[in-house]
């Protein structure tokens, strides 16, 4: 193995300890909860090794860093997650090698989103971010709609062709009432998700939590981590 393989499989294995604990800790399964790599400033010989090391899911955010990634890690058995602030000038890109969009914020997006995948003959999931700082018809800083909007994104990605609904992504928000209590945020998402599952059973996604606060997403009952620096190494910049 090399030293970067070595690293990494020490890395994911700290990781799973600490997502193995969290489900324990929660009463839930293991299998409950889905490991996203977040590869953004990593090179593709990383998503590589993290193939190799039995890693399925991998995110990106920006799509001009994740399109020529995904390319030349096209043979490998992997789902592609985009994550990022999407511009409706990128999603002919992204609805290239994405599997899933969970940054999905507003209805123009629905649309750029549906016409570029009818385009490329794919079917794309799509999660509607939650801003859950954000007030009512405005979007967070960070993007992500505002709760209030969620019934209706959910509505237009159902109707739209290439589009299928596949759940609800959040980051902690650093400000308002749920700054610093981040596994109150992530409970305020998982119960937004179940009304979303009753109106469209196939949002079954929870992707929340991070490499500082997967545990709380877990004990939520988040059913998507996204973990970048627990498993790569700090990034040179943020990302
Ligand atoms: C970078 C990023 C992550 C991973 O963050 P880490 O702190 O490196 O684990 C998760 N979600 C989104 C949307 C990101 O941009």
């Amino acid at each position: 193995m090399t030293d970067r393989k070595a690293e990494l499989a020490a890395n994911l294995a700290r990781v799973e300890e600490r997502i193995s604990a969290a489900c324990a800790a929660a009463g839930r399964e293991r299998e409950e909860v889905t490991l996203i790599v977040v590869t953004k400033t990593y090179p593709a010989s990383d998503v590589r090794l993290l193939a190799e090391l039995g890693v399925r899911h991998v995110a990106e955010n920006r799509d001009q860093e994740a399109g020529p990634k995904a390319l030349v890690c096209a043979d490998l058995p992997l789902t592609w997650h985009f994550v990022g602030q999407l511009q409706t000038n990128k999603v002919r890109s992204v609805a290239g090698y994405a599997h899933l969009v969970q940054s999905v914020d507003r209805p123009r997006l629905v649309s750029a989103l549906s016409a570029a995948a009818v385009k490329a003959g794919r079917e794309l999931g799509c999660l509607v971010q939650i801003a859950l700082d954000a007030e009512s018809g405005e979007r967070g800083e960070r993007g992500g709609a505002a709760p209030e909007q969620l019934a209706e994104l959910a509505g237009l990605i159902e109707e739209a062709p290439g589009l299928w609904p596949a759940g609800v992504m959040t980051v902690a928000p650093l400000a308002g009432r749920y700054a610093g209590r981040e596994q109150a945020a992530f409970e305020r998402l998982v119960e937004l998700s179940s009304g979303l599952r009753r109106a469209h059973p196939t949002a079954t996604m929870v992707s929340a939590g991070m490499s500082a606060d997967l545990e709380q997403a877990v004990a939520a009952g988040a059913t998507h981590v996204r973990v970048g620096t627990a498993v790569l190494g700090g990034r040179p910049r943020l990302g």
